[in-house]
């Protein structure tokens, strides 16, 4: 990977150029006595730096190119400066990799999780033949008939007692026969099989405890709720 936002540029490269260039043009003009004093080291550390407030046309400047106590001092500034940016820029490559890395990783791990939750989620088909249950409506007592899920997301296929009218069904599993503490819940459009009717929902009861329920069907027309006593085990 290349920094090149980092590293040193082309146009470091070509003032570099620039400086030896204009050094070599006044050796060849015989100009080789630097023009006026040394400037100080915070000006030539500015100058290694490259910093914008100083214009080429800087007296400074040409003086630093002609002398070679400054240049040398120049060049180990140059020096430092670049070691101090490979620095930057491997800390900041570094740090780019620890990011995509994380990235990466979350983003593998949320698939594998996805992936895990469904494959974890196997659906369990029941089927409960209410046909010739007796019902027991929401005002009756009495307990006839016993059906057991298991503590799972179960797609439960319900045969209704016959003659259940067709239409919408809502298929709920509560705590009981009024309707109350419901655990799971689900709705379907009843399917016609010969002179049955059977409705088919998906419950998910993995957060029920083990105990004693009520599997209530209701039409959504009529509003008649029916309860059958259940275990959940
Ligand atoms: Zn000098």
């Amino acid at each position: 990977m290349r920094l090149s936002w980092i590293w040193p540029s082309r146009a470091e490269d070509r003032f570099e150029s620039w400086l030896l260039q204009s050094h070599e043009e006044r050796v060849l003009a015989g100009e080789t006595t630097p023009v006026g004093p040394c400037p100080d080291e915070s000006f030539l550390r500015d100058l290694a730096r490259r910093a914008k407030w100083i214009a080429l046309s800087d007296p400074r400047v040409s003086h630093a190119a002609n002398c070679p106590k400054c240049m040398t001092r120049l060049l180990i500034f140059r020096q430092r400066n670049r070691s101090r940016q490979r620095k930057l820029a491997l800390t900041t490559a570094v740090a780019i990799c620890i990011v995509i890395a994380a990235v990466v990783i979350t983003v593998t791990r949320q698939g594998m999780h996805r992936r895990l939750q469904s494959a974890d989620v196997a659906i369990v088909p029941e089927t409960v033949n209410l046909w010739d249950a007796g019902t027991i409506r929401s005002s009756e007592p009495g307990s006839l008939q016993s059906v057991s899920l298991p503590v799972a997301v179960i797609r439960i296929t319900i045969v209704l007692p016959r003659f259940s009218p067709q239409g919408q069904y809502s298929v709920a599993i509560t705590q009981d026969r009024n309707g109350n503490g419901v655990i799971a819940q689900g709705s379907a459009q009843a399917t016609t099989n010969g002179d049955h009717e059977s409705v088919s929902v998906e419950l998910d009861l993995r957060a029920a405890k083990a105990g004693a329920y009520f599997l209530a069907t209701t039409h959504e027309q009529d509003q008649a709720s029916y309860y059958y006593p259940l275990q959940i085990k």
